[in-house]
Protein backbone atom coordinates (compact mmCIF):
# COMPACT_ATOMS: atom_id res chain seq x y z
CA UNK A 1 0.00 0.00 0.00
CA UNK A 2 1.79 3.01 -0.88
CA UNK A 3 0.85 6.43 1.00
CA UNK A 4 -1.70 8.03 -1.04
CA UNK A 5 -3.91 4.99 -0.37
CA UNK A 6 -3.88 4.97 3.25
CA UNK A 7 -4.12 9.04 3.49
CA UNK A 8 -7.72 8.47 1.43
CA UNK A 9 -8.64 5.90 4.12
CA UNK A 10 -7.54 8.39 6.77
CA UNK A 11 -9.62 11.69 4.73
CA UNK A 12 -12.94 8.78 4.41
CA UNK A 13 -12.86 8.80 8.23
CA UNK A 14 -12.32 12.00 8.87
CA UNK A 15 -15.12 13.56 6.54
CA UNK A 16 -17.75 11.08 6.71
CA UNK A 17 -16.64 8.32 9.46
CA UNK A 18 -16.54 5.45 7.01
CA UNK A 19 -13.58 3.28 7.21
CA UNK A 20 -14.26 1.31 4.07
CA UNK A 21 -14.72 2.61 0.69
CA UNK A 22 -18.13 1.06 -1.10
CA UNK A 23 -17.08 -0.70 -4.41
CA UNK A 24 -15.57 1.17 -6.99
CA UNK A 25 -15.02 4.32 -4.54
CA UNK A 26 -11.72 4.14 -3.94
CA UNK A 27 -10.20 3.97 -7.79
CA UNK A 28 -12.86 6.86 -8.93
CA UNK A 29 -11.29 8.59 -5.87
CA UNK A 30 -7.85 8.64 -6.62
CA UNK A 31 -8.64 9.09 -11.08
CA UNK A 32 -10.12 12.55 -10.44
CA UNK A 33 -7.69 13.26 -7.53
CA UNK A 34 -5.29 12.56 -10.65
CA UNK A 35 -7.40 15.48 -12.20
CA UNK A 36 -8.43 12.71 -15.03
CA UNK A 37 -11.41 13.20 -16.78
CA UNK A 38 -13.91 10.04 -15.11
CA UNK A 39 -17.64 8.32 -16.08
CA UNK A 40 -18.61 6.46 -12.98
CA UNK A 41 -21.89 4.09 -13.67
CA UNK A 42 -23.17 3.03 -10.60
CA UNK A 43 -26.40 2.21 -9.69
CA UNK A 44 -28.76 3.88 -6.96
CA UNK A 45 -27.62 3.52 -4.09
CA UNK A 46 -23.73 2.88 -5.35
CA UNK A 47 -22.58 5.59 -3.39
CA UNK A 48 -21.83 7.93 -5.84
CA UNK A 49 -22.04 11.39 -3.99
CA UNK A 50 -18.89 10.62 -2.30
CA UNK A 51 -17.07 9.79 -5.61
CA UNK A 52 -17.00 13.44 -5.96
CA UNK A 53 -17.58 15.10 -2.48
CA UNK A 54 -14.45 13.26 -0.86
CA UNK A 55 -11.73 14.72 -4.12
CA UNK A 56 -13.58 18.30 -3.63
CA UNK A 57 -13.12 17.98 0.19
CA UNK A 58 -9.46 16.92 -0.04
CA UNK A 59 -8.57 19.36 -2.96
CA UNK A 60 -7.85 22.99 -3.74
CA UNK A 61 -10.15 24.98 -5.00
CA UNK A 62 -13.93 24.76 -5.49
CA UNK A 63 -15.76 21.35 -6.94
CA UNK A 64 -18.75 22.34 -9.27
CA UNK A 65 -21.42 20.00 -8.77
CA UNK A 66 -23.83 20.60 -11.45
CA UNK A 67 -27.53 18.35 -10.74
CA UNK A 68 -30.77 18.60 -11.97
CA UNK A 69 -33.15 18.64 -8.43
CA UNK A 70 -32.94 21.63 -5.76
CA UNK A 71 -34.27 19.47 -3.12
CA UNK A 72 -31.64 16.97 -4.00
CA UNK A 73 -29.21 19.55 -4.49
CA UNK A 74 -30.05 21.50 -0.85
CA UNK A 75 -30.28 17.73 1.04
CA UNK A 76 -26.41 16.79 0.20
CA UNK A 77 -25.73 21.35 0.92
CA UNK A 78 -26.62 20.31 4.33
CA UNK A 79 -25.09 17.16 5.19
CA UNK A 80 -21.80 18.36 3.97
CA UNK A 81 -22.27 21.43 5.94
CA UNK A 82 -22.91 18.94 9.14
CA UNK A 83 -19.46 17.20 8.56
CA UNK A 84 -17.89 20.65 9.26
CA UNK A 85 -17.23 23.35 11.20
CA UNK A 86 -17.39 25.97 8.80
CA UNK A 87 -20.77 26.45 6.73
CA UNK A 88 -19.59 28.01 3.85
CA UNK A 89 -17.72 24.81 2.58
CA UNK A 90 -21.06 24.29 0.51
CA UNK A 91 -23.29 26.34 -1.17
CA UNK A 92 -25.99 26.09 -3.37
CA UNK A 93 -26.64 28.37 -6.58
CA UNK A 94 -29.56 29.09 -7.80
CA UNK A 95 -31.89 31.51 -8.94
CA UNK A 96 -33.82 31.46 -5.08
CA UNK A 97 -30.65 33.48 -3.18
CA UNK A 98 -31.53 37.34 -3.13
CA UNK A 99 -28.09 39.48 -3.89
CA UNK A 100 -26.29 39.55 -0.32
CA UNK A 101 -26.49 36.06 -0.28
CA UNK A 102 -25.05 35.86 -4.05
CA UNK A 103 -22.07 38.15 -2.36
CA UNK A 104 -21.46 35.63 0.66
CA UNK A 105 -21.05 32.62 -1.99
CA UNK A 106 -18.87 34.56 -4.08
CA UNK A 107 -16.88 35.78 -0.86
CA UNK A 108 -16.56 32.28 0.16
CA UNK A 109 -15.51 31.15 -2.81
CA UNK A 110 -13.04 33.74 -3.32
CA UNK A 111 -11.35 32.90 -0.08
CA UNK A 112 -11.19 28.99 -0.73
CA UNK A 113 -13.87 28.38 2.32
CA UNK A 114 -16.04 26.59 0.00
CA UNK A 115 -15.06 23.15 -1.45
CA UNK A 116 -18.39 21.79 -3.03
CA UNK A 117 -20.66 24.62 -5.17
CA UNK A 118 -23.75 23.17 -6.37
CA UNK A 119 -26.03 24.52 -9.77
CA UNK A 120 -28.77 23.68 -11.57
CA UNK A 121 -27.66 23.40 -15.20
CA UNK A 122 -30.00 26.62 -15.70
CA UNK A 123 -28.00 28.86 -13.44
CA UNK A 124 -24.66 28.06 -14.76
CA UNK A 125 -25.76 29.06 -18.39
CA UNK A 126 -25.73 32.60 -16.68
CA UNK A 127 -23.19 35.27 -17.91
CA UNK A 128 -23.12 36.83 -14.38
CA UNK A 129 -21.96 32.89 -13.06
CA UNK A 130 -19.81 31.57 -16.04
CA UNK A 131 -17.53 35.31 -15.45
CA UNK A 132 -17.21 34.83 -11.75
CA UNK A 133 -16.24 31.39 -11.89
CA UNK A 134 -13.73 32.22 -15.13
CA UNK A 135 -11.81 34.12 -12.10
CA UNK A 136 -11.72 31.35 -9.33
CA UNK A 137 -9.82 28.03 -8.65
CA UNK A 138 -12.17 24.90 -9.79
CA UNK A 139 -10.87 21.73 -8.74
CA UNK A 140 -13.22 20.25 -11.04
CA UNK A 141 -16.85 19.68 -12.56
CA UNK A 142 -19.16 16.92 -11.47
CA UNK A 143 -21.96 16.03 -13.42
CA UNK A 144 -24.40 14.18 -11.42
CA UNK A 145 -27.33 12.65 -12.95
CA UNK A 146 -25.12 12.39 -16.31
CA UNK A 147 -28.13 10.61 -18.13
CA UNK A 148 -30.01 14.05 -18.31
CA UNK A 149 -27.95 14.83 -21.43
CA UNK A 150 -29.40 11.95 -23.26
CA UNK A 151 -32.62 11.64 -25.16
CA UNK A 152 -32.38 7.86 -24.86
CA UNK A 153 -32.08 8.74 -20.72
CA UNK A 154 -34.94 8.96 -18.88
CA UNK A 155 -34.73 11.97 -17.98
CA UNK A 156 -33.58 14.27 -21.12
CA UNK A 157 -32.67 18.25 -20.14
CA UNK A 158 -31.82 20.01 -22.80
CA UNK A 159 -30.13 22.38 -20.71
CA UNK A 160 -27.49 19.30 -20.09
CA UNK A 161 -26.58 19.92 -23.24
CA UNK A 162 -24.61 23.37 -23.02
CA UNK A 163 -22.65 22.08 -20.05
CA UNK A 164 -19.56 21.24 -21.85
CA UNK A 165 -19.19 24.47 -23.94
CA UNK A 166 -19.80 26.52 -20.52
CA UNK A 167 -17.05 24.07 -18.79
CA UNK A 168 -14.70 24.86 -21.44
CA UNK A 169 -15.21 28.91 -20.64
CA UNK A 170 -14.01 27.71 -17.32
CA UNK A 171 -10.69 26.66 -18.94
CA UNK A 172 -8.87 23.60 -18.16
CA UNK A 173 -10.73 21.55 -15.40
CA UNK A 174 -11.78 17.91 -15.02
CA UNK A 175 -14.79 16.46 -15.80
CA UNK A 176 -16.62 13.62 -13.88
CA UNK A 177 -19.81 12.42 -15.33
CA UNK A 178 -22.05 10.17 -12.87
CA UNK A 179 -25.17 7.88 -13.62
CA UNK A 180 -27.12 5.09 -12.24
CA UNK A 181 -28.47 4.45 -15.93
CA UNK A 182 -26.30 1.15 -17.29
CA UNK A 183 -27.32 1.45 -20.98
CA UNK A 184 -24.33 1.89 -23.52
CA UNK A 185 -26.55 3.92 -25.88
CA UNK A 186 -26.68 7.06 -22.97
CA UNK A 187 -23.28 5.93 -22.03
CA UNK A 188 -22.05 6.95 -25.34
CA UNK A 189 -23.93 10.07 -25.65
CA UNK A 190 -22.82 11.47 -22.49
CA UNK A 191 -19.30 10.39 -23.49
CA UNK A 192 -19.60 12.43 -27.17
CA UNK A 193 -21.68 15.01 -25.53
CA UNK A 194 -19.01 15.88 -22.54
CA UNK A 195 -16.14 15.50 -25.17
CA UNK A 196 -14.23 13.16 -23.04
CA UNK A 197 -13.67 9.82 -24.76
CA UNK A 198 -10.31 9.96 -23.11
CA UNK A 199 -12.28 9.51 -19.49
CA UNK A 200 -11.10 7.08 -16.99
CA UNK A 201 -14.51 4.28 -17.03
CA UNK A 202 -15.58 2.93 -13.43
CA UNK A 203 -18.99 0.33 -14.28
CA UNK A 204 -20.10 -0.88 -11.37
CA UNK A 205 -21.95 -4.54 -11.87
CA UNK A 206 -25.64 -4.00 -11.65
CA UNK A 207 -26.69 -7.18 -10.90
CA UNK A 208 -29.35 -7.78 -7.98
CA UNK A 209 -28.96 -11.24 -7.13
CA UNK A 210 -31.50 -11.19 -4.38
CA UNK A 211 -33.98 -10.38 -6.60
CA UNK A 212 -36.40 -12.73 -8.02
CA UNK A 213 -37.84 -11.90 -12.03
CA UNK A 214 -41.42 -13.26 -13.21
CA UNK A 215 -43.64 -11.96 -15.71
CA UNK A 216 -47.06 -12.69 -15.87
CA UNK A 217 -49.50 -12.64 -18.61
CA UNK A 218 -51.72 -10.17 -17.77
CA UNK A 219 -55.99 -11.70 -18.02
CA UNK A 220 -59.25 -10.36 -16.84
CA UNK A 221 -58.02 -11.94 -13.54
CA UNK A 222 -55.30 -9.66 -12.86
CA UNK A 223 -56.68 -8.12 -9.93
CA UNK A 224 -57.72 -11.63 -8.27
CA UNK A 225 -54.07 -12.55 -9.52
CA UNK A 226 -52.31 -9.90 -8.12
CA UNK A 227 -54.49 -10.16 -4.40
CA UNK A 228 -53.33 -13.67 -4.38
CA UNK A 229 -49.69 -13.03 -4.67
CA UNK A 230 -50.33 -10.17 -1.79
CA UNK A 231 -52.16 -12.60 0.47
CA UNK A 232 -48.95 -15.23 0.34
CA UNK A 233 -46.44 -12.08 1.42
CA UNK A 234 -48.90 -11.80 4.52
CA UNK A 235 -47.23 -8.73 6.52
CA UNK A 236 -44.50 -7.67 3.97
CA UNK A 237 -44.04 -4.52 2.28
CA UNK A 238 -44.76 -4.11 -1.67
CA UNK A 239 -45.71 -1.46 -4.09
CA UNK A 240 -47.63 -1.63 -7.19
CA UNK A 241 -47.31 0.07 -10.19
CA UNK A 242 -49.59 0.98 -12.14
CA UNK A 243 -49.67 3.62 -15.34
CA UNK A 244 -53.02 6.04 -14.70
CA UNK A 245 -53.83 7.73 -11.66
CA UNK A 246 -57.42 6.19 -12.18
CA UNK A 247 -55.96 2.92 -12.13
CA UNK A 248 -53.95 3.99 -8.98
CA UNK A 249 -57.41 4.63 -7.26
CA UNK A 250 -58.84 1.56 -8.79
CA UNK A 251 -56.26 -1.22 -7.48
CA UNK A 252 -55.88 0.12 -4.01
CA UNK A 253 -59.99 0.18 -3.28
CA UNK A 254 -59.65 -3.27 -4.30
CA UNK A 255 -56.80 -4.19 -2.39
CA UNK A 256 -58.73 -2.42 0.92
CA UNK A 257 -62.12 -4.14 0.13
CA UNK A 258 -60.02 -7.57 -0.01
CA UNK A 259 -58.76 -6.92 3.70
CA UNK A 260 -55.15 -5.99 2.42
CA UNK A 261 -53.89 -2.59 3.71
CA UNK A 262 -53.26 -0.35 0.60
CA UNK A 263 -53.21 3.30 0.22
CA UNK A 264 -52.76 5.08 -3.20
CA UNK A 265 -49.78 7.58 -4.57
CA UNK A 266 -50.15 9.78 -7.53
CA UNK A 267 -49.17 13.08 -8.72
CA UNK A 268 -52.96 13.98 -8.65
CA UNK A 269 -52.74 13.28 -4.60
CA UNK A 270 -52.48 17.04 -2.92
CA UNK A 271 -49.01 17.15 -1.43
CA UNK A 272 -50.16 16.42 2.37
CA UNK A 273 -51.53 13.38 1.17
CA UNK A 274 -48.97 12.24 -0.57
CA UNK A 275 -46.56 12.79 2.23
CA UNK A 276 -49.49 11.20 4.87
CA UNK A 277 -49.56 8.03 2.50
CA UNK A 278 -45.64 7.70 1.95
CA UNK A 279 -44.84 7.87 5.44
CA UNK A 280 -47.50 5.43 6.71
CA UNK A 281 -46.44 2.77 4.36
CA UNK A 282 -42.74 4.00 5.83
CA UNK A 283 -43.89 3.34 9.01
CA UNK A 284 -45.39 0.36 8.00
CA UNK A 285 -48.73 1.24 8.92
CA UNK A 286 -49.88 -0.22 5.88
CA UNK A 287 -48.50 -3.06 3.81
CA UNK A 288 -48.93 -1.78 0.35
CA UNK A 289 -48.29 1.49 -1.45
CA UNK A 290 -50.31 1.40 -5.08
CA UNK A 291 -48.79 4.27 -7.49
CA UNK A 292 -47.70 5.61 -10.37
CA UNK A 293 -44.31 5.76 -11.36
CA UNK A 294 -44.24 9.57 -9.20
CA UNK A 295 -43.50 7.38 -6.14
CA UNK A 296 -40.43 6.61 -5.03
CA UNK A 297 -37.36 8.51 -5.99
CA UNK A 298 -35.41 8.84 -2.72
CA UNK A 299 -37.49 6.67 -0.86
CA UNK A 300 -34.84 4.20 1.08
CA UNK A 301 -37.17 1.63 2.47
CA UNK A 302 -34.48 -0.99 2.77
CA UNK A 303 -37.31 -3.96 3.22
CA UNK A 304 -39.73 -4.25 0.42
CA UNK A 305 -40.42 -7.39 -0.49
CA UNK A 306 -42.47 -7.68 -4.14
CA UNK A 307 -42.78 -4.87 -6.55
CA UNK A 308 -45.86 -5.66 -8.77
CA UNK A 309 -45.88 -3.84 -12.17
CA UNK A 310 -50.00 -3.89 -12.96
CA UNK A 311 -49.06 -2.79 -16.32
CA UNK A 312 -45.59 -2.58 -18.22
CA UNK A 313 -43.06 0.06 -17.65
CA UNK A 314 -42.25 2.10 -20.58
CA UNK A 315 -38.72 0.82 -20.87
CA UNK A 316 -36.35 -1.56 -19.10
CA UNK A 317 -34.37 1.22 -17.95
CA UNK A 318 -37.24 2.13 -15.65
CA UNK A 319 -38.08 -1.41 -14.95
CA UNK A 320 -34.77 -2.21 -13.46
CA UNK A 321 -35.37 1.37 -11.63
CA UNK A 322 -38.54 0.46 -10.29
CA UNK A 323 -37.53 -2.92 -9.37
CA UNK A 324 -34.69 -2.26 -7.73
CA UNK A 325 -36.79 -0.56 -4.78
CA UNK A 326 -37.15 -4.32 -4.04
CA UNK A 327 -34.73 -6.27 -1.33
CA UNK A 328 -32.04 -3.25 -0.92
CA UNK A 329 -31.32 -5.00 2.49
CA UNK A 330 -30.58 -8.04 0.53
CA UNK A 331 -33.20 -10.31 1.44
CA UNK A 332 -36.16 -11.21 -0.45
CA UNK A 333 -37.38 -9.19 -3.15
CA UNK A 334 -39.47 -10.21 -5.94
CA UNK A 335 -40.77 -8.62 -9.26
CA UNK A 336 -43.63 -9.67 -11.00
CA UNK A 337 -44.92 -7.93 -13.86
CA UNK A 338 -48.10 -8.27 -15.79
CA UNK A 339 -47.66 -8.17 -19.17
CA UNK A 340 -50.46 -8.12 -22.30
CA UNK A 341 -49.44 -7.21 -26.23
CA UNK A 342 -52.82 -4.08 -25.81
CA UNK A 343 -50.65 -2.38 -23.10
CA UNK A 344 -47.89 -2.69 -25.42
CA UNK A 345 -50.68 -0.94 -27.99
CA UNK A 346 -52.14 1.41 -25.14
CA UNK A 347 -48.09 2.82 -24.67
CA UNK A 348 -48.01 3.50 -28.18
CA UNK A 349 -50.97 5.15 -29.02
CA UNK A 350 -49.92 7.46 -26.17
CA UNK A 351 -46.56 8.19 -27.61
CA UNK A 352 -48.13 8.74 -30.90
CA UNK A 353 -49.14 12.56 -29.62
CA UNK A 354 -45.35 13.26 -29.18
CA UNK A 355 -42.84 14.74 -31.89
CA UNK A 356 -41.41 12.18 -33.98
CA UNK A 357 -37.97 11.24 -32.74
CA UNK A 358 -38.98 11.29 -29.23
CA UNK A 359 -41.74 8.62 -30.51
CA UNK A 360 -38.99 6.79 -32.39
CA UNK A 361 -36.71 6.56 -28.58
CA UNK A 362 -40.12 5.83 -26.97
CA UNK A 363 -40.96 2.95 -29.51
CA UNK A 364 -37.74 1.61 -29.38
CA UNK A 365 -37.22 1.77 -26.00
CA UNK A 366 -40.79 -0.27 -25.11
CA UNK A 367 -40.21 -3.26 -27.86
CA UNK A 368 -37.00 -4.36 -25.55
CA UNK A 369 -39.27 -4.07 -22.85
CA UNK A 370 -41.74 -6.55 -25.01
CA UNK A 371 -38.67 -8.76 -26.09
CA UNK A 372 -37.87 -8.96 -22.11
CA UNK A 373 -41.53 -10.31 -21.42
CA UNK A 374 -41.46 -12.89 -24.30
CA UNK A 375 -37.99 -14.08 -23.49
CA UNK A 376 -37.93 -17.35 -22.69
CA UNK A 377 -34.13 -16.93 -21.45
CA UNK A 378 -32.61 -16.38 -18.36
CA UNK A 379 -34.38 -12.12 -17.56
CA UNK A 380 -31.45 -11.57 -15.62
CA UNK A 381 -28.84 -12.39 -18.18
CA UNK A 382 -31.15 -10.50 -21.02
CA UNK A 383 -31.81 -7.41 -18.31
CA UNK A 384 -27.84 -7.24 -17.84
CA UNK A 385 -27.01 -7.96 -21.33
CA UNK A 386 -29.28 -4.80 -22.24
CA UNK A 387 -27.30 -2.97 -19.97
CA UNK A 388 -23.54 -4.10 -21.61
CA UNK A 389 -23.27 -6.42 -18.97
CA UNK A 390 -22.24 -10.26 -19.84
CA UNK A 391 -24.02 -12.19 -16.95
CA UNK A 392 -23.14 -16.34 -16.56
CA UNK A 393 -26.41 -17.54 -17.05
CA UNK A 394 -24.99 -20.84 -15.40
CA UNK A 395 -22.65 -19.32 -12.31
CA UNK A 396 -23.55 -15.50 -12.22
CA UNK A 397 -24.81 -14.92 -8.73
CA UNK A 398 -28.70 -15.00 -8.50
CA UNK A 399 -28.66 -17.49 -11.86
CA UNK A 400 -31.59 -19.45 -10.38
CA UNK A 401 -33.81 -16.37 -9.86
CA UNK A 402 -36.27 -15.77 -11.94
CA UNK A 403 -39.45 -17.88 -13.75
CA UNK A 404 -37.76 -18.77 -16.35
CA UNK A 405 -34.86 -20.77 -14.94
CA UNK A 406 -36.99 -22.34 -12.66
CA UNK A 407 -39.63 -23.40 -14.85
CA UNK A 408 -37.98 -23.58 -18.31
CA UNK A 409 -41.19 -23.34 -20.92
CA UNK A 410 -41.51 -26.26 -23.32
CA UNK A 411 -39.71 -25.31 -26.74
CA UNK A 412 -41.06 -26.00 -30.05
CA UNK A 413 -37.68 -27.65 -31.02
CA UNK A 414 -37.14 -29.58 -28.03
CA UNK A 415 -40.61 -31.02 -28.73
CA UNK A 416 -39.41 -32.07 -32.48
CA UNK A 417 -36.59 -33.27 -31.32
CA UNK A 418 -38.34 -35.88 -28.76
CA UNK A 419 -40.52 -37.17 -31.06
CA UNK A 420 -38.27 -38.43 -33.39
P1 LIG B 1 -26.05 7.17 -5.31
O1 LIG B 1 -25.90 8.64 -5.61
O2 LIG B 1 -25.08 6.33 -6.05
O3 LIG B 1 -27.46 6.68 -5.51
P2 LIG B 1 -25.46 7.97 -2.62
O4 LIG B 1 -24.28 8.77 -2.92
O5 LIG B 1 -26.72 8.70 -2.36
O6 LIG B 1 -25.72 6.90 -3.79
O7 LIG B 1 -25.11 6.98 -1.43
C1 LIG B 1 -26.00 6.00 -0.99
C2 LIG B 1 -25.73 5.67 0.48
O8 LIG B 1 -24.49 5.00 0.64
C3 LIG B 1 -25.68 6.90 1.37
O9 LIG B 1 -26.49 6.67 2.49
C4 LIG B 1 -24.22 7.00 1.75
O10 LIG B 1 -24.04 7.59 3.02
C5 LIG B 1 -23.79 5.54 1.74
N1 LIG B 1 -22.35 5.38 1.52
C6 LIG B 1 -21.62 5.91 0.52
N2 LIG B 1 -20.33 5.56 0.62
C7 LIG B 1 -20.23 4.74 1.69
C8 LIG B 1 -19.14 4.03 2.32
N3 LIG B 1 -17.90 4.08 1.84
N4 LIG B 1 -19.43 3.30 3.41
C9 LIG B 1 -20.69 3.23 3.90
N5 LIG B 1 -21.74 3.87 3.36
C10 LIG B 1 -21.53 4.63 2.27
MG1 LIG C 1 -26.91 10.24 -6.48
Amino acid sequence: MNSNEIDLHKELKKYFGFSQFKGLQEQVVKSITQKKNTFVIMPTGGGKSLCYQLPALIQKGTAIVVSPLIALMKNQVDAIRSLSSESGIAHVLNSSLNKTEINQVKKDITSGITKLLYVAPESLTKEEYVEFLKGVTISFVAIDEAHCISEWGHDFRPEYRNLRSIIKQLGDVPIIGLTATATPKVQEDILKNLDMSDAAVFKASFNRPNLFYEVRTKTKNVEADIIRFIKQKKGKSGIVYCLSRKKVEEIAEVLQVNGISAVPYHAGLDAKTRAKHQDMFLMEDVEVVVATIAFGMGIDKPDVRFVIHHDIPKSLESYYQETGRAGRDGGEGHCLAYYSYKDVEKLEKFMSGKPVAEQDIGFALLQEVVAYAETSMSRRKFLLHYFGEEFDGETGEGADMDDNVRNPKVKVEAQDNVKK
